[in-house]
């Protein structure tokens, strides 16, 4: 079918160019509003203050992004940023158990959020019909007078111009703080049940540049935050010569910002590499601080009752902690169903996409609130199948120290590119019930990162 129609969508970060994208090949007109004011370059801004974290595009998202903009991968290389191995390039610690590494095709860019999300912006605004509308704060929706159906939305411009925007569909890709629980009440629908999981994540980023010989023989290392030592540390390459440590506490637990207490805060993680890196490394900017309260996941598919004409996508869907890496992802994935689900035409859009949403969200919310509920502290259901995953997990880890096969299947979980079940497969099983024993040596052929590279 022809594009035919307009669309508006709601915020212009990754959550909202990636729903751009998918619009685009249904309507005519799409119509990104964001309230702040874009910048030019690849800088961080304030309606996405978690663009000064560090932030990793897990593989499963590079796979999905690299679909929806056809040699994306490619143009990221050219302006600078690092393909990275994800199991033969980075030092994994999980529990304090180094996992033995191996080659893989697995790999993440290294690169600044702001970056990519410059990128994107630009591939989107040159998608034909697709208008990027800085400086316009949507205050409201527009609905029917039987409010069956939302029509558009209020605006106020910089300027404090108000205009009503009339739309065929309106995509909520506001963030966390999306506005359409407050909208949608004051139409007389219910609100969506939320579950929320309390973290209190602190994250510390701050950027140096890369000297030579530093990084050598490996493109990363992480540590993660386990019950009694609350803490976690990542560094990553980024573009134009540089890299950057995030230091993250959870549960209350914060990582310090003068340089000394950080290398002080890193010398307490299971990874060395950060530490030691931290010693001598020169920052180029001033750390930024940033905490995340909880986890939260708004269930639209539950209501009995939803206008037509409007979705909320992305972090407003739901957002989770963010040490999982997997926002942009979900946000993909989600791009991906609205595609399809747009492709396939028919009514009930917006129940069709509350539903395929859900489905999609499950498995990597069982990831990060199943983990969370490691913590004693944690409030959450702990059932037995969230025990007895968390002890199996432990084991793997002891086991992937040695086993690489361990670590490969953990790490394509992780990335959201195989789901959690692959981890129970008879095979796996065996290997991590035997726990760690003499290495196997590990298959000798170039990572497919220094293929990219
Ligand atoms: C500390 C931290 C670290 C993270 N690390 C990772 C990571 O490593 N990997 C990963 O995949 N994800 C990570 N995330 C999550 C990731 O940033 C988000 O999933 C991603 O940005 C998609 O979110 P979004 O576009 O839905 O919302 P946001 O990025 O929050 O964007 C919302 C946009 O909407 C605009 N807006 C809001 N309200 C209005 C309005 N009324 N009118 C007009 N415009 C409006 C804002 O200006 C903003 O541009 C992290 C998050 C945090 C907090």
């Amino acid at each position: 079918m022809a594009p035919a129609g307009r669309a508006v969508v709601i915020g212009a970060s990754m959550g909202g160019l990636l729903a751009a994208r998918a619009l685009s090949d249904a309507y005519a007109e799409v119509v990104l509003l964001d309230r702040d004011v874009l910048p030019d370059g690849p800088a961080s801004r304030r309606g996405v203050p978690q663009g000064r974290q560090l932030h990793v595009l897990l593989d499963r998202g590079r796979q999905v992004l690299g679909e929806l903009f056809p040699g994306l991968g490619a143009e990221l290389t050219a302006r600078g940023v690092c393909p990275v191995d994800l199991h033969g390039e980075v030092h994994w610690y999980n529990d304090g158990h180094r996992m033995r590494r191996a080659p893989s095709d697995l790999i993440a860019y290294g690169m600044s959020r702001p970056l990519l999300e410059q990128v994107v912006r630009e591939r989107v605004r040159a998608l034909p019909g697709v208008r990027v509308l800085a400086g316009h704060e949507v205050t409201g929706l527009l609905l029917t007078t039987d409010r069956r159906r939302v029509t558009g939305v209020r605006v106020v411009t910089a300027d404090r111009t108000e205009l009503a925007l009339p739309a065929d569909l309106v995509v909520d890709a506001g963030g966390r703080g999306s506005r359409s629980p407050v909208w949608l009440a004051d139409a007389g629908f219910r609100p969506a049940p939320e579950e929320r999981v309390e973290v209190d994540v602190t994250y510390v980023t701050r950027t140096y540049r890369r000297e030579p010989g530093q990084l050598e023989g490996m493109l990363g290392a992480l540590a993660n935050a386990v019950p009694g030592r609350p803490r976690a540390g990542i560094v990553a390459p980024q573009e134009d010569g540089r890299f950057a440590v995030v230091l993250s506490g959870v549960l209350g637990e914060q990582p310090p910002t003068d340089d000394e207490g950080m290398a002080a805060f890193a010398a307490t993680l299971p990874a060395p590499q950060i530490g030691a890196l931290l010693r001598t490394a020169r920052p180029v900017d001033p750390p930024a601080r940033m905490r995340f309260p909880a986890s939260v996941r708004r269930r639209y598919e539950r209501l009995r009752r939803l206008p037509e004409g409007h979705l909320v996508f992305g972090d407003g869907l739901c957002s989770f902690n963010p040490i999982y890496g997997q926002g942009m992802t979900v946000a993909a994935l989600e791009a991906l169903l609205l595609r399809r689900l747009l492709a396939e035409g028919g009514d009930g859009l917006a129940r069709r996409f509350y539903r395929g949403a859900a489905r999609l969200i499950d498995a990597p919310w069982q990831i990060s609130v199943g983990t969370d509920l490691r913590f004693p502290e944690v409030t959450g259901r702990r059932t037995l199948r969230v025990r007895l995953v968390n002890a199996y997990l432990a084991r793997l880890h002891a086991a992937a120290t040695t086993d690489a096969r361990l670590g490969a299947a953990f790490l394509r979980v992780l990335n959201l590119v195989d789901p959690p079940t692959r981890l129970l497969t008879p095979a796996l099983l065996v290997r991590v019930l035997r726990g760690p024993r003499r290495p196997e040596p590990v298959p000798q052929r170039p990572s497919a990162s220094s293929i990219a590279r």
